[in-house]
């Protein structure tokens, strides 16, 4: 049989390719007779009667329970030993002996390698013998080429010369730190342990106290191994996927939220095509794309690199990428015309969304889909159903697909990015502006379709794309894959200014919402500071401040404030070199006070003395 096995092992599908064309293939090539039986009292007995007759040795071969009764008149209830090895008959050709069954039971390799007739509804074992069909796809460890693999395709082979499995997925062990999982050696994990969240590792540290259930490890078990490796469990890896899915649930509960507090109807609701704006399509193109890369992963059985596509999604351009950039178009208090667009776009692409990580994440998912989608879904041109597992696949239009917007968002992405670093590097706080940034590109560079974007998420000024940048002391270089990018550091007036703003407006933030104000909640404020320059700075940006902190009434006076009764309070204290003006925090303030010599300002590394400190005041009190 070895030549017909050899070419029917050619057209199995084997993933990883290796374990068919090298490790299958040398097992077949060698292959040696199979001696069934086994010399075992629990197993499948092998129905195989002799004639006790030395002179006869009659050998019958019994095929169902109904042939049985037939030959011997008789058949147990439960076809095991020991009630099977009761059954004999008096032999027919000899008339002399009796048969006996053999004492044998088969291989178990020989049961499951009978799977698929086991799986037939009607087993007469004649009529049907043929009619069985193969599967689509095995799945098993690495262990199994001499065993399931094997018996399997036999099987198969010897009773019907075809094969009776189309794709076969070999898996590796389950390893901790490299080293084989061993109970008395430790190191072993209980599922039972993962279930209930009390691995050892994840109850020694507070954060990981929330690790619970099964769906964290189908995401981590999917995404962790190449097919055919080792799986090295990783509590650290573990505990870390278990992010993925908590933003995973968190996306879907504030967008739920949104929805609610916005009585958004999807049924409603639909968003107009060419009324999208570019992030808006970017959005559809990347779900699209996002469609078509799983399907095709999915269908070529390459299952570890679905789940980095489907956090990659959900993470980087749904929840730090799409939602970001409309949270505010999103929010309760927003009037934005746009908003309901937004939605609408947003409720289908967590759906879809929600169908790709539904193999993945059958819990996770169907618990989402009853809470939001159940009751929705004929918005989308779908059928109700009771599951979600009972809805359809999803399937990507090749038309919303723009490879291209889609590279330019990356070159975006990747700009901001470095923007942020440069600002991050240089202790420039990301709530400082910064007066420009010039691009230079390099060969290939997609257009600067998102430069808003880039400005608004760098908190730039300007942006000028130029070619042959003069390096100065004031521009700080990064590069990208299509160009270089130059922050320029230098500042004025006005950027000082809004620096100093900025912190102050975080700071009354913080004060409200300590202070339990309600968001949209109207106070009358008063800023006071003694410093001629930084009561300037407030007074001109008084509108700007106003409205981002909802205060009707504002004024502004040259005099340190201090608390009052039931009235929000906070004071800044500032850097006095002009050109710096940063906000210092609590720390560096109390290091003074305890006449600390040589502290320095962390952002511009001048020495400071307690008196010379600048410091703004406020206090704020409900509008009456
Ligand atoms: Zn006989
Ligand atoms: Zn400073």
């Amino acid at each position: 049989m070895k030549e017909e096995l050899l070419k029917k092992n050619e057209e199995i599908y084997w993933i990883p390719d290796w374990a068919g064309n090298r490790w299958f293939k040398s097992w077949l090539s060698t292959l040696k007779d199979w001696c069934l039986s086994r010399q075992r009292f629990w197993g499948i007995p092998l129905s195989i009667w002799i004639c006790d007759n030395e002179e006869c040795k009659d050998i019958t071969v019994i095929g169902s329970a109904m042939e049985l009764k037939r030959i011997s008149g008789q058949c147990p209830e439960d076809l095991h030993r020991p009630w099977i090895d009761k059954v004999t008959w008096k032999c027919k050709k000899c008339n002399k002996g009796t048969k006996k069954r053999i004492p044998d039971i088969s291989d178990v390799w020989l049961d499951s390698g009978s799977v698929v007739w086991a799986a037939q509804e009607t087993y007469d074992g004649e009529s049907h013998y043929d009619s069985w069909v193969p599967a689509d796809f095995i799945i098993e460890g690495k262990d199994q080429i001499r065993g399931w693999f094997n018996s399997l395709l036999s099987s198969a082979m010897l009773s019907s010369d075809r094969k009776n499995y189309h794709a076969c997925y070999m898996h590796g062990w389950v390893l901790r730190e490299k080293q084989k999982m061993s109970k008395s050696k430790g190191g072993a994990i209980n599922p039972e342990d993962i279930i209930n969240g009390s691995i050892e590792e994840l109850q020694k540290k507070k954060s990981y106290s929330q690790i619970k259930g099964v769906e964290t490890f189908r995401f981590y078990s999917i995404g962790a191994t190449q097919p055919g490796r080792d799986f090295n469990f990783s509590v650290k890896e573990y505990a870390d996927t278990f992010k993925i899915l908590n933003t995973i649930w968190n996306v879907y509960v504030y967008a739920n939220e949104k929805f609610q507090l916005a009585n958004f109807d999807p049924s409603k609701t639909t968003y107009d095509l060419n009324k999208l704006n570019k992030l808006d399509k970017w959005m559809l193109s990347r779900i699209n794309s996002t469609i078509k890369k799983i399907t095709e992963l999915a269908d070529a059985y390459e299952l570890p690199w679905i789940t980095g596509e489907l956090r990659d999604f959900i993470l980087n351009d749904v929840s730090r990428w799409f939602i970001m950039l409309n949270r505010e178009k999103l929010d309760i208090y927003s009037d934005d015309p746009d908003k309901e667009q937004i939605m609408a776009l947003l409720f289908e692409v967590l759906y879809k969304f929600l169908l790709l990580l539904t193999p993945v994440n059958p819990m996770l998912a169907e618990e989402i889909y009853q809470k939001m989608f159940k009751n929705n879904i004929s918005s989308l041109g779908l059928k109700e159903t009771k599951s979600i597992h009972l809805q359809d696949w999803p399937e990507y239009d090749e038309k919303l697909i723009d490879a291209e917007l889609e590279e330019k968002m990356t070159f975006t992405r990747d700009l901001i990015e470095e923007v942020r670093a440069l600002k991050d590097e240089n202790r420039i706080r990301l709530r400082w502006p910064n007066k420009k940034i010039f691009i230079e590109p390099k060969e290939n560079m997609p257009d600067l379709e998102f430069a808003e974007l880039i400005k608004q998420m760098g908190n730039i000024k300007e942006l000028e794309i130029k070619k042959n940048v003069e390096p100065s002391e004031n521009l700080l270089k990064k590069e990208t894959k299509y160009a270089n990018v130059y922050l320029d550091v230098s500042v004025d007036d006005n950027i000082i200014a809004e620096r100093v703003v900025n912190d102050l407006i975080r700071n009354i933030q913080y004060s409200r919402k300590k202070n339990k104000y309600n968001v949209g909640e109207e106070i009358s404020l008063e800023i006071g500071t003694k410093t001629d320059y930084l009561k300037k700075f407030i007074e001109k940006q008084e509108n700007e401040i106003s409205e981002k902190v909802t205060a009707t009434k504002f004024t502004a006076i040259q005099k340190e404030l201090s608390q009052e009764n039931d009235k929000g309070f906070g004071i800044l204290h500032i850097c006095p070199n002009k050109q710096c003006s940063a906000s210092l925090k609590d720390n560096i303030y109390s290091k003074l006070k305890k006449k600390k010599k040589d502290v320095k300002c962390p952002y511009c590394e001048s020495q400071l003395s307690e008196e010379a400190i600048k410091s703004i005041s406020f206090l704020f009190s409900k509008v009456k």
